[in-house]
């Protein structure tokens, strides 16, 4: 399976991560891509960015950018009440909504407080995609949850940054790939890399799909006839001419 796109991608607009968005183009041109995502942290999270960088970035997309297409993003954060952390005016120009829970934030009280924060953000309009789900201090029903993404149109990230960073991560996405290969919820592959130079590294996640046997038709990101389909689907747009 080859992926063509890293759509989960921070910039040093925080502090926490170090290359800038042309350098992650061209890292992403280099490492042979053909679309890279800027999707920095929502404004709750403590190194987050403000509502100023998202509305600018939807509006000021160029749409390719040293060779590659770029897709103008943000990485939400699910809050207590299973809202998000950014009002819907400032992403209306974005193309993609990723929404993470991050323990940098808040713990959850239990497993249902999950489910019901996760319950919640189904229904939300403004979410396209579950990040790094694996992450043990977030728990949940998977089966519950996955087996309801299709009706909501949500589709799950595989994060390939999770092995390294989220204790449990290998285990618990190994469950939740398989119930999206049972329900057919397509997944996107990311690197949600923090530094240019990690941008396409994808290794660990490709092992898991192989390992699960997920079909590659369903990984939106495994062609650019899959992923110009979706963002067809999603926003009504044709990612290779705007
Ligand atoms: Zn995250
Ligand atoms: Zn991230």
């Amino acid at each position: 399976m080859k992926i063509i796109a890293d759509l989960h991608t921070h910039t040093n607009i925080s502090e926490h991560a170090f290359s800038t968005l042309e350098e992650n183009c061209i890292a992403a041109n280099k490492a042979g891509l053909q679309a890279v995502g800027i999707t920095n942290h929502g404004p709750a999270l403590e190194d987050g960015a403000s509502h100023w960088h998202f509305r600018s970035l939807g509006k000021n997309n160029p749409g390719k950018m040293h060779g590659v297409y770029l897709i103008s993003g943000i990485e939400l954060n699910i809050m207590p009440e299973g809202n998000v952390d950014l009002e819907e005016e400032y992403m209306e120009n974005l193309d993609l909504k990723i929404a993470s829970f991050h323990q940098e934030i808040f713990y959850p009280k239990d497993k249902n407080h999950v489910n019901d924060m996760l319950s919640e953000a189904l229904l939300n309009k403004n979410i396209n995609v579950f990040g790094h789900l694996g992450n043990e201090i977030f728990k949940f029903d998977y089966e519950m949850i996955i087996s309801q993404c299709n009706k909501y149109n949500k589709i799950v990230e595989v994060n390939n940054h999770s092995f390294a960073q989220r204790p449990g991560s290998d285990v618990n996405c190994f469950e939740i790939v398989k119930l999206c290969k049972k329900y057919e919820v397509p997944i996107i592959v990311n690197s949600d890399a923090h530094i240019s130079s990690a941008i396409g590294h994808f290794d660990e996640s490709i092992k898991l799909l192989n390992e699960v046997g997920y079909p590659e038709e369903l990984v939106v990101n495994s062609s650019i006839e899959r992923l110009r389909d979706y963002f067809k689907q999603i926003r009504g747009i044709d990612i290779c001419n705007r």
